[in-house]
């Protein structure tokens, strides 16, 4: 065996072993942070090392800092862990080592993105005449729909925002529901929109969009470039905005309507959650997460666009020279990124893996397994505070150094993952569960150990 060869099969062997090792081995575990820099420090050497010395120093420096996100017990952050017809591509997509820029420096990523922006869109409910840019996450994928917004709006006020930018340019509004993601705002720095530009518009016990709201702040607003930004998918709760009254609202106005659905938007793909999401496909612009529910590995997000000649004006850097020209835009002209990995490979892999019903298979149990992370919880005296539409849960330990005191112990515990946060003014624990490879045994044991540590806790605090 070539040397080569020798060295890509440890690299497989050491991701397999991993991989398999994750039912078993503890989610989180406690790293003293220094230590594991050391383990990475050092000079940097004059003299080159031999790969297989290299892998074997890497594998042994980082083993101990991994973090089992990709396990069934891992419940933080809505990630899911990426499946193994994905895994498998993306380390071809490396050996391959391919620029998915256009399709000449890889006709292939090209390919396997049209298609597997065809399935995505078909999954989801968009328009297939929209546009997708394969982007690294869902901030990406805000900042390219908005962009895509920020053009529209301003050209139909007559301003060519990419060739004269935002100086002297009419003000645009940006409305967004009070529980939008952090993200948001950062696209509109990054936009040079800015945060003042945020009107934010209440929202429901849940967490969406108030429509009523909506409408007045429109017609407050008056005429003038409008963007809207809607949720699919509160990162706490799970719930999704009236698409289709929000989308007719923003429409009578003449705005433009983007989707954050990093999440949520997966609701779709699945008959029983599908009203969750209803009128979708009214909007302009969406955002979406394939590293997350969809079980893809980082960084994989979707930038989709109804209006792909508004996606590439505002993304590509040689929109001029193809509009018109009969192509259509294709990789780099939908993204900020010119050189970037080739992630549609996984992204084809990993749908080709699941097909439409292994898709709404996932979402469905993932589902089920919040009901039945809520219905435990509750069972076992504690309090779940939201409606468990979708794959999240939030629950109360009482008062919030309690409920933080909670979250502490079972991270340090291992059995299981979750995450603390604050909402309605409340510290929660906030379980989602994303991963396809959870089982209800998962869950089971992860309410005994969320009541166990809570439990022990309790009985300090009962005075
Ligand atoms: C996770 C998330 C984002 C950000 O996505 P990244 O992939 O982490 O960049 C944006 N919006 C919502 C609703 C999310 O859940």
């Amino acid at each position: 065996m070539d040397e080569l060869r020798h060295l890509f099969r440890r690299a497989a062997d050491h991701a397999a072993d991993y991989r398999l090792s994750l039912p078993d081995r503890p989610v989180g575990v406690p790293v003293d942070q220094a230590v594991l820099n050391e383990a990475f420090a050092g000079p940097l050497p004059d003299a080159p090392t031999p790969p297989e010395r290299v892998l074997a120093e890497l594998v042994a420096a980082a083993e101990p800092g991994l973090v089992a996100t990709a396990g069934p017990r891992y419940f933080g952050f809505v990630v899911g862990g990426a499946s193994p017809a994905a895994t498998a591509a993306d380390m071809l997509a490396a050996g391959w080592d391919q620029i998915a820029f256009n399709a000449v420096t890889s006709p292939a990523a090209v390919a396997a993105e049209t298609a597997a922006g065809t399935w995505l869109k078909e999954l989801l409910g968009i328009p297939a005449t929209a546009s997708t840019g394969f982007v690294t996450g869902g901030q990406a994928a805000n900042t390219a729909g908005l962009a895509a917004a920020r053009h529209q709006v301003l050209a139909d006020a007559g301003w060519d925002v990419e060739r004269r930018g935002l100086p002297g340019a009419p003000a645009v509004r940006v409305f967004a529901g009070a529980e939008r993601h952090a993200t948001i705002d950062r696209s509109l720095r990054l936009l040079g929109l800015g945060t003042d530009a945020l009107h934010p518009v209440s929202t429901g016990p849940q967490g969406a969009i108030d429509p009523d709201a909506l409408a007045a702040a429109l017609r407050d607003a008056g005429p003038g470039p409008s963007i809207v930004c809607l949720q699919a998918g509160n990162v706490n709760t799970g719930a999704c905005d009236d698409l289709r009254r929000a989308c007719d609202l923003v429409h009578r106005h003449g705005g433009w309507a983007h989707v954050d659905g990093a999440f949520g938007l997966w609701a779709a793909a699945s008959p029983t959650t599908r009203h969750l999401v209803d009128g979708l496909e009214t909007a302009d612009s969406w955002a979406c997460d394939g590293h997350k529910w969809l079980n893809l590995p980082y960084d994989t997000a979707f930038a989709f666009c109804a209006r792909p000649d508004v996606h590439a004006a505002a993304m590509s850097y040689a929109a001029a020279y193809l509009v018109g020209s009969g192509g259509a835009p294709a990789g780099a002209d939908l993204t900020a990124e010119s050189s970037r990995r080739a992630r549609g490979f996984a992204v084809w892999a990993g749908l080709r893996e699941l097909g439409r019903d292994g898709v709404a298979a996932l979402v469905e149990r993932c589902c089920a397994l919040a009901r039945r992370f809520a219905d435990g919880l509750s069972a076992a005296g504690f309090e779940v505070v939201n409606d468990v539409v979708l794959n999240q849960v939030l629950v109360g330990f009482g008062d919030d150094a309690r409920t933080d005191r909670v979250v502490a112990a079972v991270q340090t515990d291992g059995t299981c993952w979750a995450g603390g946060t604050t909402w309605r003014g409340r510290r929660l624990m906030r379980i989602s569960v994303s991963n396809a490879t959870t089982t209800e045994a998962d869950v089971d044991r992860s309410v005994a150990a969320i009541a166990r540590l809570a439990q022990g806790i309790g009985g300090e605090l009962v005075h």
